[in-house]
């Protein structure tokens, strides 16, 4: 067995990835649909193709969803390096005028279903997993790769893995999603938690209204007052849409009042406060003394959803820590830029990776920016070329952060 250290063998290793074969892999996994709850058919699709590599992955079935699928490459020690993404997608939008599972190739773009978020980057970090695996190269740590599902809907898959305790081992978590393409690594998310927020009035008969006490006009009064709270920012941290990382607030539902003609006694409200590191998750008191402030005549009541959603912690990796330096490292080889280091808007699978599992983690891979940056959108396309490149960093850092000891 060879022994590394050397930037030289670990680049030696990743130029032999092909580009063409990760641009094909990516088209392949574009035409098996992966709708969210629907990812069966590109589970069994990538559980055959790691076995067809010479792997024995593991699928790991996930409650309303198709399964997660695991795959280790075993070093013999007790630490592992993961690289992971998800395998589902969100429904077919309106407006398509490419086929959605055709993943054709036009002018260097890769249009599909999918293309940006993410197969494109479960195709790069597949083949990273392989070559890293058939170089035979000695390692401090095990690699292992997870395809999983759910994603699009409250993280599922990796919510499922967690429990499961695929991440006690963990060192750190490369997750190969490319919000802004290669010259960007997302440190950090914002988090966010939910409120249901009861305004209770007084009834009265319509023509008397000032016998009651309307629950839709406080309630008026209390969403312009929500409206216009001030948001805190966190110091230092830059947001992928290049501004200083900021909370924000936002009511998402408004209900109230009768058919008869009554003071309407109830009115309710649903609203999102997204949060930032260093900033309390839960707001309930914050809140209250909004409420008390405004001296309604109604009765409100304030309470934090909680379920399986409830948890959207903010989280960011320093930047100064060994994750985000090797990658950093390696994107600059391969790209000649410094990558910008950002915090996302919005949640996704890092938060809980680095808040339930407490495993450093980030994400980087290919993606696009402005106009060409159709997450979610008809004519989701990807540029091919970054994704040879995407593999080749993946391969490099994990190499690196695999042979630490
Ligand atoms: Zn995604």
């Amino acid at each position: 067995m060879k022994t590394i250290g050397l930037d030289t063998e670990i680049a030696s290793i990743s130029e032999s990835i092909d580009s063409r074969e990760v641009i094909a892999l990516a088209q392949e996994l574009v035409r098996v649909p992966s709708e969210y709850r629907k990812e069966h058919a590109v589970s069994r699709y990538i559980f055959r193709k790691l076995t067809k590599w010479g792997f024995r992955p593991k699928t790991v079935k996930v409650d309303g969803f198709g399964p997660c699928v695991v795959c280790q490459h075993e070093a013999g020690h007790r630490r592992s390096v993961v690289l992971n993404g998800h395998m589902d997608t969100v429904e077919v939008k309106e407006g398509w005028k490419h086929d959605p599972f055709g993943a054709k190739i036009e002018n260097g773009m890769l249009y599909g279903l999918g293309a940006l978020d993410m197969k494109s980057g479960l195709a790069a970090l597949m083949i990273a997993f392989r070559t890293i695996a058939e170089s035979g190269v000695k390692l401090h740590c095990n690699v292992r790769f997870q395809g999983v599902t759910g994603e699009e809907e409250n993280s599922a898959g990796i919510r499922t893995l967690i429990a499961r305790g695929f991440f006690k081992d963990a060192k750190a978590t490369i997750v190969g999603e490319g919000i802004g393409g290669m010259g960007v690594i997302t440190h950090g998310r914002r988090g966010g938690s939910y409120y249901n927020i009861d305004v209770i009035g007084k009834s009265a008969h319509g023509s008397t209204p000032h016998l009651g006490v309307s629950a839709i006009a406080d309630a008026a009064r209390l969403v312009t007052a929500l409206d216009t709270m001030k948001m805190r920012i966190s110091p230092g941290l830059i947001s992928d849409s290049g501004q200083q990382l900021s909370e924000s607030q936002l009511v998402l539902r408004i209900s109230g009042g009768d058919v008869s003609y009554s003071v309407p006694d109830k009115c309710s409200l649903r609203m999102m406060r997204a949060t930032v590191p260093g900033r309390p998750v839960d707001i309930t008191e914050e809140l209250q003394r909004v409420i008390k402030k405004l001296d309604l005549k109604s009765t409100v009541k304030i309470k934090m959803e909680r379920g399986p959603g409830d948890l959207l912690k903010p989280y960011f990796s320093p930047t100064d820590s060994e994750l985000v330096n090797t990658a950093s490292k390696w994107i600059k080889h391969y790209t000649s830029t410094d990558p910008r280091l950002v915090c996302g808007l919005s949640e996704a699978d890092d938060n809980k990776i680095a808040e339930l599992a407490r495993v450093p983690v980030i994400c980087f891979g290919p993606g696009e920016r402005g106009k060409l940056a159709r997450y979610h959108q008809p004519e989701e396309a990807v540029s091919v070329a970054q994704l040879g490149t995407a593999a080749k960093i993946y391969c490099s850092a994990v190499l690196e952060l695999a042979s630490a000891p």
